[in-house]
């Protein structure tokens, strides 16, 4: 157990503290628990509704048959800039289970590295946007040429990018900044088209201009990486017990298939596989695929057509991962079982991750991890040598929403079409792409406008962090 523990005066003041009203949080990932906790901190009784039998949702973890570990289901990474996560993590208490690191090393085949991310020029540290100017410019897997193109634009993003400059796609306005191949495959694909886990067509300016400010721009602060040290799901476990703490539940196989409005108790009444739940307001913090399975079996409204017509203009991407234990420790390639020291791993367990993987998810599982073998002995001579123990491939074909240009017309607020019901996910309208900090955003933003309807407004948003150096001057 990792969580604080709460002494019992402490429970019985939050207990204290309930308002009377009563809320069903539908969808136990990030976007639902966090909306769950925020809801139960601010004194309302919560009622966390989630399909499956574990918390976190895509960002989850369990326990992989064919290899008999526990795996997530894909490695999840975050970043300093993501502040509702965070607060979310030190809401629960598990903040310290995540390990911080700001170096990003890139490996070519062969072997070369080099080492992205804040570091000091001589005696000096620049500040922000040029803190990691130094690596940067000393980086060997990029040309002079390659570095100049890239300069190039990242100056162009300096300032945000707003309006319809930035319903250009990253793919056309890549083009006009005549970037290298060597910028193209080294950085935009590799970087920036796998964190939004898109091609570089299919990707909106305006979502990449924000990743490569938050990331490599605003502060070494936003930039820097976090992973969590234990299993996913142990991490969401926390919610769990917060919520319990609170005098709120969470509802295990209570897969929701209806949501009516009983107008004679003023309640929501929703029907689930395990039986019928009722409270008088409602959040549905699901996917866009659940959230449209549901919608025909929403009350009738106005603006429910308009809900379903962009929930339909929503596409999802798939992201494979293959996971790889070797009988030894391979030099220089990152492996997993140290940052999970609890593994015991005696070799090395070490994920690779494929992002936007149309055609790697229609491999095999045998073809996948063949693949994933012969390319690891690319770029460390010593894969060939060490005996492949066991593995496994995970494939999450609706892993994330896409953010091609034009997609915020589609993303809806936390207000829905109906009275007392409240719209959360990664893929509504948060700024931000498919990840945990949308989800968590998402999850807070339905949180204040439940307080705010309530008649008890509270700030539960978390701001972002404020630009640093140079960058304090030209964000605007
Ligand atoms: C392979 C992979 C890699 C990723 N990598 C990263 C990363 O490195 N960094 C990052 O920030 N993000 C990453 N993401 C994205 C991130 O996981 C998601 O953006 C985030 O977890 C979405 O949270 P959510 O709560 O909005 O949705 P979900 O996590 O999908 O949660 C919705 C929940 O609703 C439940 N549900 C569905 N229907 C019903 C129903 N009818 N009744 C009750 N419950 C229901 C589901 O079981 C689920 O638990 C990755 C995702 C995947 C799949």
């Amino acid at each position: 157990m990792y969580f604080t523990p709460i002494r019992m005066e402490e429970r019985l003041s939050h207990l204290q503290q309930f308002s009377g009203k009563t809320v069903t949080v539908v969808g136990g990932g990030v976007a639902g628990m966090s909306a769950a906790c925020a809801l139960a901190e601010a004194g309302l009784r919560v009622q966390l509704a989630e399909r499956r039998g574990y918390l976190g949702g895509r960002a989850s973890s369990y326990l992989h048959p064919g290899v008999d570990e526990v795996i997530d289901n894909c490695q999840h990474v975050l970043f300093g800039c993501c502040t509702n996560l965070t607060g979310f993590y030190r809401r629960i208490g598990v903040a310290d289970r995540i390990h911080w690191t700001s170096e990003m090393t890139m490996i070519e085949p062969g072997g070369r590295r080099s080492s992205l991310g804040p570091s000091a020029l001589g005696p000096f540290t620049l500040p922000a946007p040029l803190h990691s100017a130094p690596s940067f410019l000393s980086a060997k897997a990029f040309t002079f040429a390659d570095k100049l193109a890239l300069g190039r634009a990242f100056a162009a993003l300096m300032r945000p990018v707003q309006g319809e400059a930035g319903n250009e796609s990253l793919g056309a306005w890549l083009r006009r900044k005549r970037q290298t191949e060597g910028a193209l495959n080294r950085f935009w694909r590799l970087v920036i088209a796998s964190a939004l886990n898109a091609d570089l067509d299919s990707i909106a300016l305006s979502y990449a201009a924000k990743v490569i400010r938050e990331l490599f721009m605003n502060s070494a602060e936003a930039g820097s990486m976090g992973m969590s040290t234990v299993p996913l799901s142990e991490l969401y476990a926390g919610a769990a017990d917060y919520l319990k703490d609170r005098g709120s539940s969470v509802l295990f196989n209570a897969s929701v298939e209806s949501a009516v409005w009983d107008e004679e108790t003023s309640q929501w009444a929703l029907a689930t596989r395990n039986g019928a739940l009722a409270s008088e307001f409602l959040v549905l913090a699901l996917p866009f695929e659940a959230m449209a399975k549901l919608l025909p079996h929403m009350p009738a409204a106005d603006g429910a057509d308009a809900l379903a017509a962009k929930l339909e203009q929503h596409e999802h991407w798939p992201i494979c991962s293959v996971h790889l234990w070797f009988d030894r420790e391979i030099h220089w390639l990152y492996n997993k079982g140290r940052l999970q020291p609890w593994r015991e791993v005696k070799g090395s367990y070490v994920e690779l991750v494929v992002s936007a993987s149309r055609e790697f998810a229609q491999l095999t599982r045998e073809q996948a991890i063949a693949q994933a073998v012969r390319e690891l002995a690319e770029f460390f001579p010593a894969v060939p040598t060490a005996k492949l123990e066991k593995a496994a491939l995970v494939k999450e074909m609706g892993a994330t929403f896409g953010v091609p240009p034009g997609i915020d017309a589609s993303r809806p607020t936390s207000v829905s079409p109906w009275a007392n019901c409240f719209l959360a996910g990664d893929w509504t309208a948060t700024g931000w792409p498919s990840t945990m900090e949308s989800a968590a955003r998402s999850g807070h933003l339905a949180a204040e406008a439940i307080c705010k309807s309530i008649g008890e407004p509270r700030a539960i948003l978390a701001p972002d962090l404020k630009p640093k150096g140079l960058m304090r001057l030209i964000s605007f």
